[in-house]
């Protein structure tokens, strides 16, 4: 990939136009993030965009289908001069991985436990965590606790994790902790809305080549949420690491 490691990249943020609840369009997000040093972002599909969350019951129909399609074909379109844009795709249910393509840098994996559940034993899903394997592109994974732990340890052993917040809707960050997922070496983190105990803690304890910086815009402004890391006052070079050069090593091991 072609990013330049002297910017900022957030990891983390939603974009999409489908999804009204707030102003989640690139150039809404290009106007929170223009005098920040932030130049490129991965961005992922609003959820709201590609199943009803509110129904435990959702059954997809073809309304839902051509949404999610076009919630991730809108990243694909998206970008200029100032702001880079690294899609990923969210895929859901229908597995969709022929939508999938080489401009997709990583995938979006997500769910609340309120909200309906993916088909882990289903052929489709196995055949899509086998293709995203061998592709080696990062699952940004926000699943509750007991399915975030089978998903990496079972489901999913070789495939390279990104769990986002610090854990924070994953179960939480000692959660994680306690199931000694943070010290696998195929799982990520990103600092979005995590607290800076958490940022500290993890990189005292982990390391910090597979922790980045990410903003989950809307949802955190992608200002405070930078500012929040350089305040810690981390050494030069682990700020690097987590402002740009991590996010761009992972992506550059993805074989698309
Ligand atoms: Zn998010």
């Amino acid at each position: 990939m072609d990013v330049d490691d002297s910017v900022v990249i957030d990891a983390h943020a939603h974009c999409g136009i489908q999804d009204n609840s707030f102003d989640q369009s690139f150039e809404s997000y290009l106007s929170y993030v223009r005098h920040t040093g932030i130049k490129s972002v991965a961005a992922f599909p609003p959820v709201a965009e590609i199943y009803d969350r509110h129904d435990f019951h959702f059954q997809d129909n073809d309304h839902w289908i051509d949404r999610r399609t076009k919630a991730n074909q809108y990243l694909l379109n998206i970008g200029n001069k100032e702001l880079q844009v690294i899609p990923y795709f969210f895929i859901w249910n229908d597995f969709a991985i022929d939508q999938i393509t080489p401009q997709h840098k990583g995938i979006k994996w997500h769910r609340h436990p309120s909200e309906p559940v993916y088909h882990y034993d289903s052929e489709k899903c196995r055949r899509a965590i086998d293709v995203i394997t061998e592709k080696n592109m990062p699952i940004v994974l926000e699943e509750e606790f007991s399915n975030t732990v089978k998903f990496i340890n079972d489901y999913a052993p070789d495939a390279r994790v990104i769990i986002p917040h610090l854990g924070g809707l994953n179960g939480g960050y000692n959660a994680i902790v306690r199931a000694g997922l943070w010290g696998n070496r195929n799982v990520y983190t990103d600092t979005a809305l995590a607290s800076a105990y958490e940022i500290q803690h993890y990189i005292e304890t982990y390391g910090h080549k597979r922790i980045m910086f990410g903003s989950d815009f809307p949802f955190g402004d992608p200002a405070d949420e930078l500012k929040k890391i350089v305040i810690l006052n981390l050494e030069r070079d682990v700020e690097k690491a987590l402002l740009s050069e991590n996010l761009i090593q992972l992506l550059s091991d993805s074989n698309i």
